[in-house]
């Protein structure tokens, strides 16, 4: 099984389940301009453009959105509280934010921005094609609309939240929905969703597999549309269009970001395409003076195994002997997007891992702290600034960027991606535990 991974300082450390930091070796300066990308960095502002014009619709469909415009944002939070409990005080540490996707209006996760785009892109498609649509985006809830959404299926495969953003989205719109659930998939993810009219179906298998079965299922009918978090850039552009609204609420907040003033982005990965497009995003706003940084469990690391192999076969955690058994199941993937590999090939900067009883710990400091509201996946950013800062691994990044005298004004970004939809018993399960584990 080793073969797989050649020699690396992470290498030990990530088949043994122990957290490590990945640093990637094809990181390419001015990536954006000098690499031939499966995807054009204009993409973002094109489905930037994109998301404005769903706006009026967003805001009819679903009412929660009347105070924003019909934009689907989450806010940026200064925690200075919870930098101090998480001890990131001393000035190395620059300044802790938390982006919380967990709060974001429609599903509550970070697929509210990938899932609700690409089925009401899908369905301005086929709008279009049946000849409803011209201009007025509003009229694609029209009862002429609906009864042709009607007579089509959305379907996707889930481990639940991406279950959730799609099956919402595509009943808000009137389509018949259809949700192949993994077996980590949560007993009130699925309850959720089967109260909205959504159809789930539950596999005894994992994430990958689930995602096989659904791909299948469509395949055999012209009528379903399949959101395949495998390959979609639809998906992935949609997550992509938050990196103008970081910027926007980092500029408010006074941050200046360039090369001398750091970003620091750490966000959760499971399939790769929500971390990978809001990274895509990022280097298209700020190039190189961002650093984007994913984070995955030690049972989970599909990204940092498979990117690390260097191999142009994807390779699974379980090919290399571990578990993906894991409480965070927005992360809870044994195989990566290849897609998605491509692209963060010469842009990611690295990849750490954490544990889950670290998950619960951030988590109930997050509540404690500022009242953020996270489900476990959510959580597992907040190792970033320990792994950058206060090991060699980190310290040996800052100097071959050429950022080991700037770190006091980094700022770092901790994206948490899930939590508001969480039931207050569950919830309170998970602060007993994160309580018990911080003793
Ligand atoms: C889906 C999800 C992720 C990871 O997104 P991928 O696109 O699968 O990489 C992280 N956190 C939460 C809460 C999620 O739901």
């Amino acid at each position: 099984m080793s073969i797989l991974i050649p020699d690396n300082p992470a290498r030990d450390d990530v088949l043994a389940g122990r957290p490590t930091l990945w640093l990637n070796p094809d990181y390419r300066e001015g990536a954006m301009v000098n690499s031939v990308l499966p995807l054009r960095p204009e993409r973002v502002t094109e489905a930037e453009k994109y998301w404005a014009k769903l706006a009026p619709l967003l805001c009819q469909c679903f009412p929660e959105l009347e105070q924003t415009g019909g934009r689907i944002i989450s806010p940026l939070i200064r925690v200075p509280d919870l930098q101090k409990a998480l001890s990131f005080s001393r000035p190395e540490f620059g300044q802790l934010f938390v982006k919380n996707d967990g709060a974001l209006p429609v599903a509550g996760s970070i697929k509210a921005r990938g899932g609700v785009y690409e089925v009401f892109m899908h369905a301005i498609n086929l709008a279009e094609q049946a000849g409803i649509y011209e201009d007025d985006i509003t009229t694609l809830i029209s009862s002429r609309a609906r009864e042709l959404f009607s007579e089509h299926t959305v379907a996707v495969g889930s481990t639940g939240n991406l279950g959730m953003s799609v099956g919402i989205a595509a009943r808000a719109l009137g389509f018949r929905a259809v949700v192949h659930m993994s077996a980590d998939a949560k007993s009130w993810k699925v309850d959720r969703l089967t109260r909205q009219g959504v159809e789930v179906i539950q596999h005894q298998a994992d994430y990958t597999t689930a995602v096989e079965h659904a791909r299948i299922a469509a395949e055999a009918s012209p009528s379903v549309y399949f959101v395949d978090d495998e390959r979609s850039e639809l998906l992935f552009l949609g997550y992509s269009a938050a990196a103008r609204e970081l910027a926007e609420q980092l500029a408010l907040a006074g941050r200046i970001v360039d090369l001398e003033h750091p970003l620091f982005v750490y966000l959760p990965c499971g399939i790769g395409g929500a971390p990978g497009g809001v990274a895509f995003g990022l280097k298209a706003i700020f190039g190189d003076a961002v650093h984007a940084f994913f984070v995955e469990p030690v049972q989970s690391p599909c990204a940092m195994v498979h990117m690390m192999s260097g191999s142009e076969h994807l390779v699974s955690v379980y090919d290399v002997g571990l578990t993906n058994k894991t409480e965070a199941d927005g992360m809870a993937v044994a195989r990566m997007s290849a897609f998605v590999a491509s692209v963060m090939r010469p842009m990611l900067s690295g990849i750490f891992t954490v544990e889950d009883d670290d998950l619960f710990r951030w988590l109930w400091k997050a509540q404690m702290t500022e009242q953020i509201r996270l489900e476990p996946s959510a959580a597992a950013g907040f190792g970033g600034p320990d792994f950058l800062i206060n090991t060699p691994q980190g310290r040996a990044y800052a100097e071959q960027r050429g950022i080991g005298n700037s770190l006091e004004k980094a700022t770092h970004v901790v994206w948490t991606t899930g939590g508001a939809f969480v039931p207050q018993e569950q919830f309170w399960t998970f602060m007993k535990r994160g309580q018990s584990l911080s003793g």
